[in-house]
């Protein structure tokens, strides 16, 4: 049996198709015979030939231009079935990567063989099933990779509380959600106290274990449907939804007071000493916006400040 002959016989397409038809093949279709580098489909020319791979292997290139991720295909798999099924259109690029041979089918020949011949139907129904699989899985894949990435570009990278950005662009759509439903909304800033001394006397390592520890400490102290994220510096700010003025100063007291009861370590698990924070609060009004709210809480804050620290006020 010539290596031709074996390799269709193999082939994904033409597994299981009598020795007559595989003949046939060979003797109707054309072989095509690439060197590296040579281009067998490109996105801006129609096709209307599927390709048996005979010898050889080709590349299909995926993906954006530059960033282009490879897809090769070997001896006894096929390329350009997608484009016999949608009439024509290549959606990437298939180059030779050394030299290589393939059988080419016209597309309606084709058909026609599908229609004499049903196990190449069947096989064709085969591959495209697999194609579509791990299209499938790509997609998954590139839509965890993207839910990941988004994740990340709103947290801050040293506390892991919401960062700026996401303060940017989710405020508003809180104080929107107040207004819409009537119901209450509660904006907390706060700061750590004389900050600038604590990293003075133990170093910038501790103010950043500090900012950790503070961080941990009002997350498991606010409810699930609050949100804390980090201004900027040792600033931060809470939302609280559904969550009135009274509401909001149970929650500043207990804060307050658990971030100065909290332990700070440093990395290398030494214990440093804690830190105190001053707080403001602000509930958002029938038509305030969000800098206005922000506007009002910083003031509160300097309210706290300004009357002795390691308090909240409104
Ligand atoms: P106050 O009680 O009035 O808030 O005084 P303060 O010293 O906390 O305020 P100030 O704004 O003077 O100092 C803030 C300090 O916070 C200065 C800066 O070095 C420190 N800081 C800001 N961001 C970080 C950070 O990411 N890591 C560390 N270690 N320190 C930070
Ligand atoms: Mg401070
Ligand atoms: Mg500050």
């Amino acid at each position: 049996m010539s290596a031709p002959t074996r390799i269709l016989r193999e082939s994904s397409l033409f597994r299981g198709v009598g020795p007559d038809v595989t003949a046939t093949l060979l003797e109707r279709f054309p072989i095509r015979t690439l060197q590296a580098g040579d281009p067998l489909l490109s996105p801006d020319q129609p096709n209307h030939f599927l390709y048996v791979v005979l010898n050889g292997e080709l590349q299909v290139l995926v993906g954006p231009a530059g960033s282009a991720t490879s897809i090769l295909v070997t001896a006894g798999n096929c390329v350009g079935e997608m484009s016999i099924i949608d009439g024509g259109r290549v959606s990437a690029p298939v180059v030779a990567t050394g030299d290589s041979a393939v059988l080419g089918i016209d597309v309606d020949n084709f058909w026609r063989l599908t229609e004499t011949v049903p196990t190449i139907a069947r096989n064709l129904l085969g591959i495209m099933a697999e194609r579509m699989r791990s299209t499938n899985e790509a997609l998954a894949l590139s839509l965890q990779l993207q839910q990941a990435y988004e994740r990340w570009a709103f947290l801050d990278p040293l506390t892991a509380a919401y960062n700026r950005r996401w303060i940017d662009q989710t405020l508003p759509r809180y104080v929107e959600r107040a207004r819409r439903d009537a119901s209450a909304f509660t904006l907390g800033v706060f700061d750590i106290d004389h900050f600038k001394r604590y990293n003075d006397t133990h170093g910038h390592p501790a103010g950043d274990a500090a900012l950790r520890a503070t961080v941990r400490a009002a997350q498991s102290h606010i409810r699930p449907a609050d949100r804390l994220a980090r201004i900027g510096g040792e600033e931060f700010c809470i939302l609280l939804p559904d969550t009135d003025l009274p509401g909001a100063q149970i929650v500043a007291a207990r804060l307050v007071q658990a971030i100065a009861a909290n332990p700070v370590q440093a990395s290398d698990g030494t214990a440093l000493s804690g830190v105190t924070i001053s707080l403001g609060l602000a509930q958002a009004g029938a038509d305030s916006s969000p800098d206005d709210l922000i506007a009002a809480a910083d003031k509160a804050l300097y309210g706290a400040k300004r009357d002795g620290r390691n308090r909240f006020a409104s």
